[in-house]
């Protein structure tokens, strides 16, 4: 089966021994494309490292909202040049996590509209993390009223994105009718592992209906093993298991998925230098 991974952290310590491996099992399992996403100043270096390492990977730069308070002004302007080599594909990845709050909810929406800007600037789309506490949604909520305070959907977006998604909903996770509305605001959503974990049913729904040009899968490695996969550390072979729960939710043959996915991947983080 064709498979993508929009969301690998390959530039997380717990691969620096054997990053060379995982690619081999990854490029075996039928992945044509993996995401690595950055989440704070060091990782943002490490995902560039990997992109230019290896012709097929990509990577994104930005803030995760854990990160919010801790990367200051010089570290963040960094991270703003980084944004524009070409190798970099997104800016992220950023968002709120109101579950977890690692960061002060005042740093992660300041962090947040940083990282969006960049985006507009960038023309490159955001990724965005959302989680709320166990049956919660004021993270959605909040998420929903930032990207529209921020214009998205709006004039300015469509003129720097066309008919791209500006940002993407990274390892998807909340009700049906938040799913509505970012796509009503012209996102992408990416499922992860966490479909699988008890209280995220409702993904199964919203797996049905994503449009097949704004449906991505993932990982989120080292995190979210799905079913079969290690717990101790998620691997981008395993993106198959979600894929096939997609595919599922869809009715439709995992075969045929794979090179939807592909188009969509190659659709939301277009790239300018060759694809080997
Ligand atoms: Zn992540």
């Amino acid at each position: 089966m064709r498979l993508v991974d929009s969301h690998c952290h390959l530039n997380a310590d717990r691969f620096d021994a054997d990053v060379a491996d995982v690619l081999e099992q990854a490029r075996n399992t039928g992945l044509e494309r993996i995401l690595v996403p950055g989440w704070n100043v060091r990782s943002c270096d490490r995902a560039l490292v990997l992109a230019g390492e290896h012709a097929w990977l990509d990577a994104s730069v930005g803030v995760h909202p854990h990160d919010a308070a801790k990367v200051d002004d010089a570290g963040w302007q960094g991270i703003a040049r980084a944004a524009l080599e070409s190798t970099v594909v997104a800016i992220g990845e950023t968002g709120l996590d109101y579950d977890r709050v690692f960061s002060p909810i005042p740093d992660q929406l300041t962090n947040l509209r940083r990282n969006l800007r960049l985006a507009l600037d960038t023309g490159k789309p955001a990724i965005l993390h959302c989680r709320s506490s166990a049956g919660r949604r004021d993270g959605q909520d909040a998420l929903l009223d930032e990207l529209r305070a921020a214009g998205v959907g709006g004039s300015a977006w469509a003129a720097a994105f066309g008919e791209r998604p500006p940002a993407v909903i990274h390892s998807f996770s909340g009700p049906v009718d938040y799913a509505q509305a970012v796509l009503d605001l012209g996102l992408a959503i990416s499922f992860s592992g966490l479909v699988f974990r008890r209280g995220e049913e409702p993904s199964r729904d919203v797996a049905s209906f994503v449009p097949p040009e704004r449906l991505l899968v993932e990982t989120d490695s080292p995190f979210l093993a799905p079913p079969g996969a290690p717990r101790s550390r998620n691997e981008p072979e395993w993106v198959r298991v979600t894929a096939a729960w997609v595919a599922d939710a869809r009715a439709v043959d995992p075969e045929a998925l794979g090179p939807d996915l592909v188009g969509a991947y190659d659709r939301t983080f277009p790239r300018s230098r060759p694809r080997l």
